[in-house]
């Protein structure tokens, strides 16, 4: 009995293990994703429709340094041969605050996230047809993630945290605030629980980019080596 309930205490597990959990050791069935395989760098799930997710581990001396990120999640649709995609950069918060200063070169790290995503032109948002109204978060898809010391044992279970849009923290800092709050910033941030699933509903992160398009960007900038494909081409 004692054993059983100190088993469902939350511990303190480090932000690499965090990471390496939620890449690819979770469930994401309540996201709509069901799991095909995985490797060390990438892990797979079909959404249904042709459309599949990838969520990629960027190894932290390499491609890491190169956009700022920790993950990236990918939706592609065979069909129509384009992906969508967001990226996520993690940070251990204390008790719901993280202060600024307590990060090393944050305001550094968050510009070039910034400059390779937003820059780049992946935010960009959908044309609109004339009279068309677009029921759905920013396209904006770099986002810092203040996650949670503590954590379930349950390995099962997405770390919990909050997303919020490397561009809104920016302004915070340009501002003059020291520091983001989890009680006060509820309006701009998006739990674990519901972030993913709005990203595989497409009604987060960036619009549908062509495959070839972003193979280029891809390895123009490391992420990806220049042998390798980005097409998803599981079973064939
Ligand atoms: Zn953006």
């Amino acid at each position: 009995m004692h054993g059983a309930k100190k088993s469902l205490e939350p511990r303190r597990i480090n932000e690499n293990r965090i990471l390496q959990r939620d890449f690819n050791k979770i469930d994401r069935t309540d996201f709509g994703a069901k799991l095909i395989e995985s490797d060390d760098f990438k892990v797979d799930y079909s959404l249904g429709n042709n459309r599949f997710l990838r969520i990629r581990l960027l190894h932290p001396d390499k491609a890491e340094h190169i956009c700022g990120a920790d993950l990236i999640y990918e939706q592609h649709n065979e069909e129509t041969g384009k992906i969508r995609v967001m990226f996520l950069q993690y940070k251990i918060w204390d008790d719901g605050i993280l202060y600024f200063s307590a990060v090393n070169n944050l305001e550094a790290q968050l510009n070039k996230m910034n400059e390779f995503i937003c820059g780049n032109k992946i935010c960009e948002s959908r044309k609109l047809k004339e009279g068309e109204k677009d029921y759905r978060f920013p396209y904006c898809s770099a986002f810092l993630r203040p996650t949670d010391k503590l954590q379930q044992q349950n390995e099962k279970i997405i770390s919990s945290g909050i997303h919020i849009p490397v561009c809104s923290i920016i302004e915070m800092i340009k501002n003059g605030e020291k520091k983001i709050d989890k009680r006060y910033i509820r309006h701009q941030a998006l739990t674990q629980k519901i972030f993913e699933y709005l990203f595989n509903k497409n009604l987060l992160g960036s619009n549908w980019i062509g495959e070839d398009q972003l193979e280029k960007f891809y390895k123009e900038n490391g992420l990806l080596s220049t042998d390798d494909s980005i097409k998803y081409t599981h079973g064939k």
